[in-house]
């Protein structure tokens, strides 16, 4: 594909269910220990600093972001590598029962653009065999760890049977990359980027003041009311599970509910909306590979 094959900017405004003009999905990558897990892959790990603090997110932080949703009705979408519910087999099924989704985030948070395409899609073979052994649902969503994506990894989701997939920013409200629908995400609206800090090289300043980061959620959040788009948030089970940030979910939440023009969905709910509507036809962009050798 050349730079220009798609120069449109003449997209009409995005179509939400009667009565709606935008979408909040509350989602939560539950990572836990998985990333720390692959990229120490092969070594003897005999520290325990990060690999507890990230266990936090299944021991205590989960449930107590679960229960806060609870409390206000909201069903989420969760994403959960396959390693993650092996480790904790009772994840899934409390999921299920909180009225979740469950959702694919790799096998051992896994980064598809690094591996050969087709381990990437056995690992993503093995996810759906474990969720099916776990709670009778194979799990028709996917969100990539590090939202990084390839086209070869979307034709392989497509023979496996997902039906969307929440890596990718194109748009700010859903759209189809080749033949599957994709439900974006943001990286505005991770509270990793704010709030994780696990005192490694990586981690240049402290966590961010809660306070700071509501208003900016807060911002985006009435942003996309203005031009009727959908706020993903996308929270982590050890980042936010911690008492500062469900504080200020809470506060988020609270906000949020005073519209009753926001659709409050789950991504698999907003994915077969988009498939299912006018929009599908409306917002189609290829999935090929780019050609970046251009002359300059
Ligand atoms: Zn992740």
């Amino acid at each position: 594909m050349r730079m220009h094959d798609h120069p449109t900017i003449h997209y009409p405004d995005y179509v939400w269910p009667e009565g709606k003009r935008c979408a909040v999905v509350i989602s939560l990558d539950l990572d836990a220990e998985s990333p720390f897990l692959w990229i120490s892959r092969g070594q003897d790990i005999n520290h325990l600093g990060e690999i507890e603090q990230r266990r936090y997110g299944p021991r205590q932080g989960l449930k107590r972001i679960t229960d806060l949703l609870a409390e206000y009705g909201i069903q989420g979408s969760f994403y959960v590598p396959g390693v993650v519910a092996e480790t904790y087999p009772e994840l899934l099924p409390h999921l299920v029962a909180g009225g979740h989704e469950i959702a694919h985030h790799g096998y051992y948070h896994e980064r598809i653009e690094a591996l050969p395409p087709a381990q990437a899609e056995d690992y993503l073979g093995q996810a759906q065999d474990l969720f099916r052994a776990q709670t009778g649902l194979t799990g028709l969503g996917h969100r990539a760890p590090s939202w990084e994506m390839t086209p070869d990894f979307l034709s392989a989701m497509e023979r496996r049977g997902i039906s969307y997939d929440s890596s990718l920013m194109g748009f700010d409200h859903p759209y189809h990359v080749g033949n599957l629908v994709q439900v974006p995400v943001q990286w505005m609206v991770d509270d990793a980027l704010y709030f994780r800090y696990t005192n490694s090289a990586r981690d240049k300043t402290h966590p961010a003041n809660p306070g700071a980061v509501l208003e900016s959620w807060i911002e985006e959040f009435e942003g996309m009311r203005e031009y009727g788009g959908l706020f993903m948030l996308t929270i982590h089970d050890w980042i936010s599970g911690r008492p500062q940030r469900l504080r200020l979910l809470r506060k988020l939440i609270e906000h949020m509910r005073r519209d009753p023009t926001v659709w409050w969905a789950r991504a698999d709910e907003v994915a077969a909306w988009h498939a299912s509507s006018i929009n599908s036809e409306r917002f189609r962009v290829p999935a090929h590979s780019i050609n970046t050798h251009f002359p300059i």
